[in-house]
Parts: structure tokens; sequence; C-alpha cells
């Protein structure tokens, strides 16, 4: 139950006949919710007219019956689902964008973050731009708009708008005509596409929603790879695709992904287990019952327990039927959700040596109260393994932790964090068992290492913008 964050969740759909891609992308969407619940929106194509539906809310709450009785049927769809962090959280920084322009129209869906953002928006502004933007999606959207004046189509331009952008992006872009899915070069954030049995294109950050709307998995899209649907195909356009090494996200394995789904030929369930595995093999310990905290805690504990030999059990049970109001962000919310979400079942816990799995501790402020939670219970000992290694640096890819004093790990040694906690033993995985964890070492590991994978935003740069954004604030009050 990590206390981090996705930004977002991207999906796209392309078909050959006109067909209800509005109620797809709503599945879809709903199979991505665990990447976004604070706003969502799809943007419909029918035969060029764009009809679109964004606001803050999660998939049931802002499609209602009769908002998506107003959707027409068409050939493209796109849909997004975010948790906001850069640009705040407002009903302008709802996605997908739509922008309209002298060549026609694009809406587009955004996940992860430019680590150029401050770097781009100076340059624009310096060069005369009107840019009112904030988000790193209107940066993206103005780019290709501006490139899209210059080149004869719209993939062109998307590969020519790559060679300003540096960071993380997963893009889904929707034409007049055309359906785009594009990666960044290093692959941070996850992106695949499928087919139905009818022969629908769809996109999605992940697998599951493949599943959810009936289509079979085709292939995760290259990193720096652009790929076309249109009336001719399907074009990949591999010039963006480096040599270089792969950077993926490895918290999209630890926490974000959901665990059916699969990233880059990896199963998520399956590394979490190995997750687990090692851990039992670092941080061994004598206890009576292995317990997971629901959800992502739990695949990893399954592993430990198989390692070592010591029982998996169900030591709490998570409640399903809690609303939108109980994930918004804040520490004064947070406090109160972990009593409300989780319930430890006192028989099975009651007077045992647990070992408690989690995926991270972040600010120590859930993992605190877990921990309370079970001593509450009865549990005699408690000995918290974590599923990743110590938290210490900010991700500036398309998470909200961007400042150092909000991790623990930064402040306190392991073993003062277990008293912070209240935990009677506390172990973590080393950075070195990442690699084993997903069998590769194409991965982003700098929040645990400090190594950034691109150069990063200076605290100046940071500064200018926030300055910039709050006499914007003020002079709209
Ligand atoms: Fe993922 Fe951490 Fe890298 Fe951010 S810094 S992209 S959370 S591995």
């Amino acid at each position: 139950m990590a206390e981090l964050h996705e930004e977002c969740g991207v999906f796209g759909a392309y078909a050959k006949q006109p067909m209800d891609l509005a109620g797809m992308a709503y599945y879809a969407l709903y199979a991505l919710q665990h990447r976004g619940q604070e706003s969502c929106g799809i943007v419909l194509n029918d035969d060029g007219v764009f009809t679109t539906h964004r606001d803050l809310g999660t998939v049931n709450e802002v499609f209602t019956k009769q908002k998506m009785e107003q959707f027409p049927s068409g050939t493209m769809a796109v849909g997004h689902v975010r948790y906001g962090t850069t640009g705040g959280t407002n009903r302008a920084n709802c996605q997908p964008v739509v922008v309209n322009h002298m060549k026609g129209k694009l809406a587009l869906a955004h996940n992860g973050n430019l680590s150029n953002a401050f770097e781009l928006r100076s340059k624009l502004e310096l060069g005369g731009a009107i840019f009112h933007g904030t988000s790193d999606t209107e940066i993206i959207a103005y780019i290709i708009t501006q490139q899209r004046l210059k080149t004869p189509s719209i993939e062109e331009a998307v590969c020519r708008a790559m060679d300003f952008l540096d960071g993380a992006y997963s893009l889904v872009i929707m034409s007049s005509a055309k359906m785009i899915a594009a990666r960044d070069p290093r692959g941070f954030r996850p992106l695949c596409y499928g087919v139905t049995a009818e022969d629908t294109y769809v996109i999605a950050s992940e697998t599951c929603a493949l599943s959810a709307v009936g289509a079979k998995f085709v292939r995760d899209i290259l990193p720096g790879e652009i790929l076309t649907f249109d009336e001719t195909g399907i074009h990949s356009n591999t010039s963006h695709c480096w040599k270089k090494e792969k950077t993926a996200c490895i918290f999209e394995y630890i926490y974000f992904a959901r665990p059916d789904s699969v990233i880059d030929g990896v199963g998520v369930h399956d590394a979490r287990k190995n997750a687990g595995r090692l851990l039992a093999r670092r941080h061994p310990v004598e206890a009576d019952m292995v317990v997971g905290v629901p959800d992502s805690g739990l695949d990893a504990a399954l592993g430990y327990a198989e390692e070592s030999g010591i029982p998996f059990g169900l030591g709490f049970i998570k409640n399903k039927y809690i609303g939108r109001t109980f994930i918004s962000p804040g520490q004064g919310q947070r406090m109160n959700q972990v009593r409300i979400k989780l319930s430890p079942i006192g028989q099975e816990v009651r007077g045992k040596r647990i070992v408690l799995i989690d995926d991270s501790i972040v600010r120590g402020t859930t993992s605190g109260q877990i921990v309370n939670l079970l001593r509450e219970a009865g549990a005699r000992e408690i000995h918290m393994r974590i599923s990743s290694p110590p938290f210490r640096n900010p991700c500036y890819y398309g998470t909200d932790i961007d400042s150092r004093d909000k991790l623990i790990a930064c402040h306190h040694s392991i073993e003062e964090i277990a008293q912070i906690i209240g935990a009677d033993s506390l172990g973590y995985l080393a950075v070195e068992d990442l690699t084993e964890m997903i069998g590769s070492n194409q991965y982003c590991h700098a929040c645990f290492s400090g190594q950034y994978p691109t150069a990063i935003p200076t605290n100046t740069q940071k500064d200018r913008f926030e300055g910039k954004l709050s006499q914007r604030e003020k002079k709209k009050a």
C-alpha cells in the first residue's frame, strides 16, 4: 500500500467500421483506474467530428449512463485516467487534451513527466510563443502542433516533436484520420497494443486493459517507436529507437501496475513473487506467518512464504467499497484511510510472530498505521519486509514524489525507521536484487540509487516556473 502515486493511464482504439468505441474506452479505463483516480476523459472520433467528455472523478463517477449515451458510434477513441501532480488538480488539466490547428485537430493522452519541461517552457516563452499551458501534456501538444504546420503528416510531426522531448512519455494521439502510439526512447512507462476479434486495434498502458475489452495482446510499443494506425494499415517508425539502454520504471513492477499485466515480456505478478523470494533470502527471520499488505504486498508475501517455508496467511481484509474520497492525496486524510481501508483478522494474527510484507515505505505514515493495526489485533512480533530498496530520491518521470523532504529513508537509518513505524525488525530489498527480480538490467532505479538516466530539473528552473504559476494565479484572482 504504497504512499506514492502513478500519474496516468492511456488508451486508444482504431476500428475499420463505426462502433461503440466510447463504451470500449469506458471498460478499458475502468481496468486502468489504479493508475489514476483524480480525473478521466474520453474523446470519440466520428468521421472527423470529436465528441469529448472529461471531468474530475473516477470512471464510474464521470461517465454516467446519461453521459455515455451522448457518445455516437465512431472509428477512433482516446481515453485517459489521471492522478495529477504537475499542473495541479482542476478541470483544465483533465485529459485527453484536444487541440485545433490550421491543418486539423488532434486529441492527446499522456503518461509520464518530461524531465526537460522547465527548459522547454522557457524556450517556448523566449521564442515568443504565447504559451499558457501548465502541464507537460500541453507542452507536448503545443510542440506537436507547431511541427504539424511544417510537416506533411501527423506522424512526421510527432517524430520531430520527439527530438525536443526528454524524460518519460507514453502517448496516444488521435487526428481526424489516424491513431498514433508513441513511447519515449528509454521506455520509462509501459505501452502496448492488441487486436479484437472484430479487427479493432487497441492501445493501452497495460495489458490488463486489453483483456478487459477482449483484445488479444500483439506486442509492446518499442521504446522510441511511433506506431501509426490508418486506413492503409499499421506503420512503425523506429528512428527514435536508440541502441542505448532502456530504463523502464522498476516501480511499475513493484507497485504501479496491476499484477495480471505483463510489461515488456515480464509478468508483474511473477516479478513481485520473485521480489518476495529474494527478500526471504536477504532477510530471513523466525516467524509463524507471512502476511502481505493488500493489494500490492500480497504477491511478494507469497514469494517470501514459498522461499522461507513459513505459512502464508491472510492478516487483513481490505474494504473493497471505498470511493475516491479516501484515495485523494493529503496527509490528514491519509491518517484515517488506513483504518478504513484495512481491517486485521484478529483470530489469524493474535499471539503470532508476523512477517509483514509491503511494497515500499515512502513517508512512513501508512506503514506505522498498519503495524499499529496488527499490534492492536494481538500480533506478538512484527517483522516488516519491504519488496523494494529504500526510497531515497525524488522521481522526475511521472510519480508524485518530487522532493526529498517527503522521504523517510532520506532522513533516518533503517533501524530508526523500524522504531518510528513500531516494527520489531525491518529489511529491504537491495538495488542489486532488482535485476534478478525482473530478469533484466534495463530499468530505472533512480529513486533508490540516485542515478538518473536523464538530466534532472534544477531548483532555479523549478522556482522560475512556480513563480510564473503563482503570478498567473494572482492575475486570475
Ligand atoms: Fe520509476 Fe523510480 Fe525511475 Fe521514477 S525514479 S521512473 S519511480 S524507478
